[in-house]
Formats: structure tokens, C-alpha cells, sequence
């Protein structure tokens, strides 16, 4: 395949570079720091490998005619224009399960940091302001028996659940097809979406990005929580509402918010969540662990070198020809 040119938008691990490019032409994007060059167009490629959420929009894959694959390094794909993949027979690939377990540590990490104020704390001893204990300062709220509202509980959502047990907690979940097995089998309940921002302590977002969930939670839904309730983000953005959920931050509707993903990325840096104390952000690390980031590279490789052979992606999202 030496002919075939592939482009990675972000460094991939060496030997996975390497690999790829024993089978054909690469050039990958030299670092993270940058915005890689795939803004307006894409050079004319036979495959795309995107490891950052580049938008890749129909007018970019219009300038490759003759692009194969888009191996996305990630399991959300709601970068990618599928529909105009569909119409030009273009497989795309994601990196599905590998990744549920890691992201679920993720989000049970931002959940007991939000809860236990783990970020204010760590400011007051380096800010040097822990002169004496005080045992009145940094109250935060029990995780252990609170209940948890799992919204979009598949992969992801079905690991949180799992941790969430064993933190004791009360367990409920939404998503649009009901799991009776996974109620059976782990002991939690399925309710609607009001009912389940009512009801939840920690409310945590785990849906692909969709028309559909888009801004999904706004001011209606946070208006339903409970004014202790904590939200946890880390599905993607735009599923929250920022402007109502910083409203709801600051009057104090709701406890605080915990999020690993935002609206825009990186989020402006005037932008208002930012001056909040209730809300602690990270720069999109669900799945940032050395070993997963591997596992994930690897997976994306794979269906890119299928892709490429015009074979069946082993994790495919769309198969044109299958
Ligand atoms: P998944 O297994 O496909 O689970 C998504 C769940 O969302 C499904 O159970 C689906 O069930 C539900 N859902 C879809 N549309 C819905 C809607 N309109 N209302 C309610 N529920 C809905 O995907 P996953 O592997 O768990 O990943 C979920 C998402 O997490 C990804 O798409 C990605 O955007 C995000 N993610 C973020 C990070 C990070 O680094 N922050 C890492 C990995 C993944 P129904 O179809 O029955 O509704």
C-alpha cells in the first residue's frame, strides 16, 4: 500500500506510527499544541485518522476524492459528517469498550471531587492559607448511599453504575430503550428523565452527542434538581445548556458541576463558568490513561489498515460496503 497517503491529525504512539506507515505513506501532525491543518481542507487523502475531534465537514472530505476511512481515536464520532461518509461509500471507525472502564474512573473521580471539594482544598494548602485545622471549612456532601442518575447508560454509564454500587448508592438510570437485564442484574431502576433529575444526588451524562441531546440538559432540567444535586459531564459539551448551567451555578439551584467536556474546547478563557467556585473543569481526560490511549491507538490503526484494503473495520460505525 506504499502509494496510499493517510494523515494523523495528533502524535499516536511511535510504534503505532510506525506500524502504519510500514504499510503506507503517513504524515502525522507534529503536536498537540497546534490546531493541525485540517481546518478548510484535508490534503487528498485515501485515509484520515482524527485523535482530536477535528471537525471533519463535508466541503474537508470533498478535497480528498479518493478517501477510503476515517478512523477516529474515540468511541464519539460526532465530529465526523457521517452522512456525507454514507453518500461517498467512506468507512468510518471508532474505538468502542476499551475505553468504558477508564471513563468511568473519570467520572466517579470528578463525582468524589466535586462532592469533597478535593479542588478548593488542594488550593487552600498550596495557597498557603492552612495555618491550624479548622474543622468547619470545605463541608462537602456523602456519596456513599446518595442516589446517582445515570443518563445514557450504555458502555460507559453501565461501568459508572458498577462503581456507583459499590459506593453503596442508590442507582437509577434513563435512556430511551430500557435494559431489564442490567436492573436484574446490578439492581438499579429505570425511570424518565424527570423523574430522575428530581430524585438524584449526582447526576452524570454518559449519551453520544445527537441532535437529539443537544443542550439536553437547560434551564427546565436543571430547574427540576435538587439544590444539592451535582451534575457530571462527561459525554460532550453541547449537551449541557453552559449560559443556563451557569446560571443555575451561581443562584445556587443547583450544588455544583463537574465537567470534562465543554462548549466550546478549550471554553473561551472570559468565558463565565470559569469564574465560578462550584464548577471544577477538565481538558477532556475521560479516557486519558497511558494503557487505554494505547488500546485506543491500536484499535484506530486496525480499522484503518482495514479501511484502507476496503475489508470490514473490526469496530466500524459505518461500513459502506458491508
Ligand atoms: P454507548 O454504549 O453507545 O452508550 C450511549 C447510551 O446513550 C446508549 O445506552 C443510548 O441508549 C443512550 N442514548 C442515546 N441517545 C439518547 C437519548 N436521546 N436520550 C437518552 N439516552 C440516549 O456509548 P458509550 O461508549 O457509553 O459512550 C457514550 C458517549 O460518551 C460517547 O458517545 C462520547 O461522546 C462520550 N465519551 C466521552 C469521553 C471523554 O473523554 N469525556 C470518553 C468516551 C466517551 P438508547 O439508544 O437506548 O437511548
Amino acid at each position: 500500500m506504499a502509494q496510499l497517503k493517510v494523515f494523523i491529525t495528533r502524535p499516536i504512539p511511535e510504534e503505532i506510527r510506525a506500524k502504519i506507515a510500514a504499510e503506507c505513506e503517513v504524515d502525522m501532525w507534529h503536536t498537540s499544541a497546534i490546531l493541525p491543518p485540517i481546518a478548510e481542507k484535508i490534503p487528498p487523502l485515501d485515509g484520515l485518522m482524527t485523535y482530536g475531534h477535528e471537525p471533519v465537514s463535508p466541503e474537508m472530505i470533498a478535497t480528498s476524492p479518493n478517501l477510503k476511512v476515517i478512523s477516529v481515536v474515540g468511541v464519539g464520532y460526532d465530529h465526523v459528517h457521517v452522512e456525507t461518509c454514507r453518500e461517498r461509500g467512506i468507512a468510518v471507525g471508532h474505538t468502542p469498550g476499551v475505553l468504558s472502564d477508564t471513563t468511568a474512573d473519570m467520572t466517579m473521580a470528578l463525582l468524589l471531587a466535586a462532592s469533597r471539594n478535593i479542588v478548593p482544598a488542594d488550593k487552600h494548602v498550596q495557597t498557603k492559607q492552612w495555618l491550624y485545622y479548622d474543622p468547619n471549612i470545605l463541608w462537602g456532601y456523602d456519596v456513599h448511599h446518595a442516589t446517582i442518575g445515570i443518563v445514557g447508560m450504555g458502555r460507559i454509564g453501565y461501568a459508572v453504575a458498577k462503581r456507583a454500587l459499590a459506593f453503596d448508592m442508590r442507582v437509577l438510570y434513563y435512556k430511551r430503550e430500557r435494559r431489564r437485564d442490567w436492573e436484574e442484574e446490578l439492581g438499579i431502576k429505570y425511570v424518565d428523565m424527570e423523574h430522575l433529575l428530581r430524585d438524584s444526588d449526582f447526576v452524570t451524562l454518559h449519551v453520544p452527542l445527537t441532535d437529539e441531546t443537544t443542550h439536553m440538559i437547560g434551564k427546565a432540567e436543571l430547574a427540576l434538581m435538587k439544590s444539592t444535586a451535582i451534575l457530571v459531564n462527561i459525554a460532550r459539551g453541547p449537551v449541557v445548556d453552559h449560559y443556563a448551567l451557569y446560571d443555575a451555578l451561581r443562584e445556587g439551584q443547583i450544588a455544583g458541576a463537574a465537567l470534562d467536556v465543554t462548549e466550546p474546547e478549550p471554553l473561551n478563557i472570559d468565558h463565565p463558568l470559569l469564574g465560578l467556585d462550584n464548577v471544577i473543569i477538565a481538558p477532556h481526560l475521560g479516557s486519558a490513561t497511558i494503557q487505554t490511549r494505547m488500546k485506543m491507538a491500536t484499535m484506530a490503526m486496525e480499522n484503518l489498515l482495514a479501511g484502507l484494503k476496503g475489508e470490514q473495520l473490526p469496530y466500524g460505525v459505518l461500513q459502506p460496503n458491508f
